[in-house]
């Protein structure tokens, strides 16, 4: 995770001052943009990988710049940490809505600030890793958390689940309505997982092809 770029967008030049020192400490690259124009201007020019952004400032607010950057498509995926001066529900709920992935109130702890920008930047790199068919964690995801299990060596159980006959299918059907067939039975299963399932279980699409 070192080596990545964040953002820092904030009206009080302590705050960035702050931000700054903990996320450098950590290895992080910091840029620094004192209100929303500025932001945007290095934004386009610097591409970052994440975005810390305060949400009242005079001028251009947190929510205006949060809204501007979610409406580019290339954008989605930029992760965006909020920050809020307390705990303001209606603000919380406000962020989530305009796409924002997480929040931090200040004033904040430098272990909290940092376990959120790690979480967010590993959370990206599964979704690289992801199964693009399914969406669910891929063939390097569940090796891990097997190896992971082996490690803990506490009890665990492993369901293998396969679709017999599945090549006549889509030799039949073809692979259009083959992927449907895999999409609706990942489906199924993770809903079951949520539904009934306990926060330790782990469910992801391996992949031959
Ligand atoms: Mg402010």
């Amino acid at each position: 995770m070192k080596g990545r770029n964040i953002l820092i967008v904030d009206d009080n030049k302590l705050t960035r001052k702050i931000l700054k020192d903990i996320l450098e400490n950590a290895g992080y690259g910091v840029l620094e943009a004192k209100d929303g124009e500025e932001a945007l201007q290095i934004y386009k020019n610097k591409l970052p990988d994440m975005v810390i952004l305060d949400i009242v400032m005079p001028g251009m607010t947190g929510f205006d710049l949060l809204r501007i950057l979610r409406k580019e498509e290339e954008n989605l995926m930029l992760p965006i940490i909020l920050l809020t001066s307390q705990d303001n529900f209606e603000e919380k709920i406000k962020g989530l809505e305009l796409g924002a992935d997480d929040y931090l109130v200040k004033p904040f702890n430098d272990k909290e600030l940092l376990f959120k920008v790690n979480n967010l930047f590993q959370r990206i790199e599964h979704n690289r890793m992801a199964n693009p068919l399914t969406g669910l964690r891929g063939n390097i995801d569940i090796k891990e958390e097997i190896k992971r299990r082996i490690k803990e060596n506490k009890p665990y159980a492993i369901l293998y689940i396969d679709l017999d006959n599945f090549k006549s299918y889509n030799d039949y059907y073809g692979f259009l309505r083959g992927d449907n067939v895999i999409k609706l039975t990942a489906k199924i299963l993770s809903d079951a997982v949520n539904l009934i399932g306990n926060e330790r279980d782990f469910f992801g699409t391996h992949r031959w092809r």
